[in-house]
């Protein structure tokens, strides 16, 4: 999916979070978000996700304007945003989990399934199926019988992530995915968001571990005070003197 994002801004208690920003992501793109904390970079998700409404700007996919709608229309058009915050459903196996963001995409929807409805039952098995498959990218299927609650963090974050891949979105949102992993969960993160990639996905990624995105993303936004200060390839970004100010550190 190709994104655009033009103009956007959004304000809390008439302070800035996001003002004016706007960038193109190509189809099949990785883009990583990077900045100092409280530079607007979830804010800035959530205007695109459609958790948050804009005061100003607009958002399209694939050239459609989106901005006005809510985020589960969003999410049909092909969004899925993986929030720094998100939650598991507790009570709930890490199956089931990953079966409701599948469900989120089927005709009859999470709704019926939840009411066991007749018409359901075909798509049932196919969920099943396609949720067990996710659960195999991120390393998961052995913990499917599990409740989630029980998982450590780490596997909590992939089965996040196994949720949103289940929705079978064109553009994927991934707010710090790497926080809280060890080193090797961070590589088989890693290894999984290459990928993505690769099956033509439209990715954006904030991340707080420089190196991480530098190494897997495409181009960088960078984001300062809820604007974007520079933007480019990792290489370009990394040697411009106001991103070294205002985050990288010299
Ligand atoms: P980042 O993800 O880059 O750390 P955020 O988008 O979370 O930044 O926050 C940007 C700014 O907006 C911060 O100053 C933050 O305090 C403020 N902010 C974010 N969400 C809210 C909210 N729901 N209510 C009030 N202020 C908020
Ligand atoms: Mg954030």
């Amino acid at each position: 999916m190709r994104l655009v994002v033009e103009g956007a801004s959004r304000a809390f208690g008439g302070v800035w979070a996001v003002r004016d920003v706007s960038l193109t992501v190509e189809p099949g793109e990785l883009r990583a978000v990077i900045g100092p904390n409280g530079a607007g970079k979830s804010t800035l998700f959530a205007l695109i996700g459609g958790q948050l409404a804009a005061d100003h700007g607009r958002v399209r996919f694939d050239g459609d304007p989106v901005e006005r709608l809510p985020a589960h229309r969003r999410a049909r058009r092909g969004v899925s945003v993986v929030f720094q915050a998100a939650r598991v459903f507790h009570g709930m196996t890490v199956l089931e989990n990953v079966m409701v963001g599948a469900h989120a995409t089927t005709r009859s929807g999470f709704l019926a399934a939840a009411l066991r409805l007749p018409a359901h039952r075909r798509d049932e098995r196919e969920i099943r199926t396609a949720a067990m498959v996710c659960l195999e990218r991120t390393g998961l299927a052995d913990w499917a019988g599990r409740a989630a609650e029980e998982l450590p963090l780490g596997r909590q974050r992939s089965l996040q992530l196994a949720r949103a891949l289940c929705a079978r979105p064109r553009l994927l949102l991934l707010d710090e995915p790497a926080s809280g992993l060890r080193a090797a969960e961070r590589e088989r993160l890693a290894g999984l968001i290459t990928g993505l990639r690769a099956e033509g996905l439209t990715i954006l990624l904030v991340e707080h571990d420089v190196a991480f995105v530098m190494r897997l993303a495409d181009r960088v936004t960078v984001l300062d005070l809820g604007r974007v200060i520079a933007e480019g390839t990792p290489a370009e970004v990394r040697a411009r003197p106001e991103v070294v100010a205002a985050y990288l550190g010299p």
